[in-house]
């Protein structure tokens, strides 16, 4: 197959980054939190972000990850997790001994919830269903190397599985959300 032009590239990953960020922003007016869904992810524009993810574009596949097989490491997401305070690497406290993870705040951590159901949206299009986030967070995410807060865990096993049974409309339902957020600081805080 014919590798894709720069220009091609430049305009795909715009279009996917606008993409994401539109579906997040629709389910962030559902979860209430409609000024995170707006902000989401914006320095995905900046040079740094920008730059290396159209360099590794390929549509397939996520070009940190495509970048990471290349160069071991991508300073696109040392960038991006460093700003985005939706991501549980964001919250994660180092010190020379310690790794001690931090329960999200609320806005974000709901904001967290949208972004794993927009990213599987867009990845897996027509195949995706509503099991589809609670499956990723079981199989890959919650067992990764990140370090994330017992409460953390909790809100995100309790709505995902909630969106997994009952759908979107129920499981962002901004009381639900609370209720839960109420429930696991009270068991884990
Ligand atoms: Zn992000």
């Amino acid at each position: 197959m014919k590798e894709m032009s720069l220009v091609t590239k430049i305009w795909k990953h715009f279009c996917l980054v606008n993409k994401h960020r539109w579906y997040v922003f629709k389910l962030s007016i559902k979860a209430g939190i409609p000024w995170r869904g707006f902000l989401h992810d914006l320095s995905k524009y900046s040079w740094t972000e920008f730059s290396e993810s159209v360099k590794y574009y390929n549509g397939k596949k996520s070009p940190i990850y495509l970048c990471r097989q290349d160069k071991g490491y991508s300073l696109s997401w040392i960038h991006h997790k460093g700003r985005n305070k939706h991501h549980f690497e964001y919250w994660e406290d180092l010190d020379l001994k310690h790794r001690f993870p931090v329960f999200l705040p609320y806005k974000y951590i709901v904001e967290a919830v949208c972004d794993k159901i927009a990213a599987g949206m867009v990845y897996e299009g027509e195949k995706w269903d509503q099991t589809e986030p609670l499956r990723y967070w079981n199989n890959i995410e919650k067992k990764n190397v990140v370090l994330k807060h017992p409460a953390s865990i909790a809100f995100m096993d309790i709505v995902l599985k909630k969106i997994a049974d009952e759908g979107i409309d129920s499981g962002l339902k901004p009381k639900f959300l609370k209720s839960v957020y109420k429930k696991v600081s009270e068991e884990f805080m």
